[in-house]
């Protein structure tokens, strides 16, 4: 995952422009307040600029480090007395190593010479000059009054920064020929520093959280130092950082019309998924092409899920783009305060990427009744719903979801089988919840009970089943059946209610009841509206042709609890459409 990571990264930095090109010794930073001082180091006045991107030294972590002429006030002014002292010096001992640059000379004499007009008296204004706490947090960087240009800025310090870079990493290369265990090369030092920081990680760290680090010797071997632990070279290193933020952030705004007809921007991902609070999935491919089908697997759109079945189907893909040998990544990562969980990694080829895709939606697909076309048709429903509908969301910080949403995500991509625990879980909400077996549920049970359906069992289509059904299949429609002979009869439907749960799990002593209060609704229908109550028994009297109302089983299996859903889903979607015929 980490080389697939790197080699991101290093296609991405390939594909920059020159002009964007910022050498590993460099790193962009926010600035806050410029610092003005005169040529002899004279302090002039502060500038607050509040968080422009300036050009700075990159360094690795902040502890214990201070950044060459941009650094907080801690750093530059000693503010905070005593207690500053240590990152203060720091920042000065920074300074030492470049005073061979002509170009630091005046900040040189504000630290030295110059002290009383210089760094004293910047310390002595700078509360006043910068009132508002939040804006000292920031970096300060320095500029001489009559320049544009930040001493920090300029070239001739940069390629500094980049010389003593390039002469520390060779230093290092002298010192070990350790080989990359991700390259695989000896081009690059293994230095145990940190990697990097990945930012937006759901539930981690504002300041970014690791993918590798080891802040314990427990974890240490060989007796080599933290990150030397992972054999990582520092190009590799800096790759997989560049390529897995890359992921996190990539997208642009889109303008969305909401319900009430107002427009307002909002930021879509291109590379990523946000399930729940407290996971996000990457994905991407070697070639870093753009992937329609995800977006279909979130929002499918009828039209678009038959082209792919078509061209599947008809062994098309071989004319299509896919014939390249491309390959699909995805990880799904939750952050854990300064860690990142990796709770899944898929890599597969693009091809069986899109046939599995395909046979997903052959999974998924169940027909239901569409009022505005007063027709059935097949619905397709989007993964994230689909997971949703297994669970009681009362809110956003549930994981279950976000956990089944990663089941479903890895069935959907790698084909996999959906544990049974997940049917358990959406056949529990098709009886507590008031709307019941929805399209979306009936939907997830067809998919788990096929995918765990190993060798010959009955196999659930998607809309109702002719020919031989099981028991529990036709118990289902049996059910709907006599739910809407007591509307008929009563104009309220209470025996899902009541029965739905009952007649699912203990189906023999539930149907004697039910159809007891049965012959009572019948009798009434028959008494007020005659035709209606004999078309209604001809059809269910047909329904029971089916089975053995004498013996019907004692209790329903899990599986069986599946089968009896979804025939009581497929009958209810038929009435809808006969009765609106009629
Ligand atoms: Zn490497």
């Amino acid at each position: 995952m980490i080389k697939e990571l790197s080699d991101l990264g290093k296609t991405l930095r390939s594909q920059k422009a020159d002009d964007e090109w910022v050498h590993d010794a460099l790193k962009p930073e926010p600035i806050n307040v410029e610092l003005i001082i005169t040529s002899d180091g004279s302090f002039q006045k502060f500038n607050l600029i509040e968080k422009k991107q300036t050009i700075s030294e990159a360094i690795t972590a902040k502890k214990g480090k201070a950044r060459l002429l941009l650094d907080k006030a801690e750093e530059v002014l000693c503010y905070g007395g005593e207690k500053s002292k240590s990152k203060h010096e720091l920042f000065l001992k920074k300074l030492d190593a470049y005073q061979s640059l002509p170009e630091l000379a005046p900040v040189i004499s504000f630290y030295n010479s110059n002290k009383t007009k210089g760094a004293d008296m910047a310390l002595q204004s700078y509360v006043e000059a910068i009132p508002e706490e939040k804006n000292r947090k920031g970096n300060i960087g320095f500029r001489i009054q009559s320049e544009g240009i930040r001493i920090h800025e300029k070239p001739e310090v940069l390629q500094k920064i980049i010389d003593n870079y390039e002469t520390a990493q060779k230093e290092l290369m002298e010192g070990s020929k350790k080989k990359c265990s991700i390259c695989g090369q000896a081009k690059y030092p293994v230095e145990d520093i940190p990697h990097g920081m990945i930012k937006r990680v759901p539930s981690g760290q504002s300041s970014g959280c690791a993918l590798v680090s080891y802040n314990d010797t427990a974890f240490e071997s060989y007796a080599l130092q933290g990150n030397e632990n992972s054999s990582i070279c520092t190009n590799c290193a800096k790759t997989y950082v560049e390529g897995l933020n890359w992921l996190l952030s990539a997208g642009n705004e889109i303008v969305i019309r909401t319900k009430k007809g107002k427009d307002k921007t909002s930021y879509r991902y291109t590379n990523r998924k946000n399930f729940g609070s407290d996971t996000a999935i990457v994905f991407w491919t070697r070639g870093n092409k753009a992937l329609s089908e995800i977006d279909q697997l979130e929002a499918p759109n009828p039209d678009d899920v038959n082209k792919l079945l078509e061209s599947v189907s008809l062994g098309k893909e071989k004319d299509s783009r896919y014939v390249e040998a491309d390959q699909f990544y995805s990880c799904t990562l939750s952050g854990s305060a300064a860690r990142i969980a990796v709770r899944d990694w898929i890599e597969t080829s693009l091809f069986d990427f899109r046939k599995s895709i395909a046979q997903w939606f052959k999974d998924i697909a169940i027909m239901e009744y569409d009022s505005s076309l007063k027709a059935l048709k097949t619905r397709y429903v989007g993964l994230y719903n689909l997971a949703r509908s297994s669970q009681n969301v009362t809110n956003d910080k549930d994981v279950s979801l976000s956990r089944t949403a990663s089941y479903l995500w890895n069935a959907a991509i790698k084909k996999t089988v959906p544990p049974l625990w997940l049917l358990t879980k959406v056949l529990q909400r098709s009886r507590m919840d008031e709307y019941g077996v929805t399209a979306e549920r009936a939907s997830l049970i067809k998919l788990i009970l096929n995918r765990n359906n190993k060798g010959g069992g009955f196999m659930v289509t998607e809309k109702i089943e002719e020919g031989l059904k099981p028991v529990a299949y036709v118990c289902g429609q049996i059910f709907a059946k006599l739910e809407s002979i007591q509307f008929a009869a009563l104009g309220i439907s209470s025996i899902r209610e009541r029965y739905f749960t009952y007649a699912m799990t203990l189906p023999a002593a539930a149907f004697g009841r039910l159809f007891n209060l049965h012959s009572k609704h019948f009798t009434k229908l028959k008494n007020e509206k005659p035709g209606l109550a004999i078309n209604m028994d001809k059809e269910l009297q047909e329904l029971c042709k089916d089975v053995d109302i004498k013996s019907f089983p004692a209790t329903f299996s899990l599986e069986e609890q599946g089968q009896f859903a979804i025939g009581y889903y497929h009958q209810r979607q038929r009435q809808f459409n006969t009765s609106n015929k009629n």
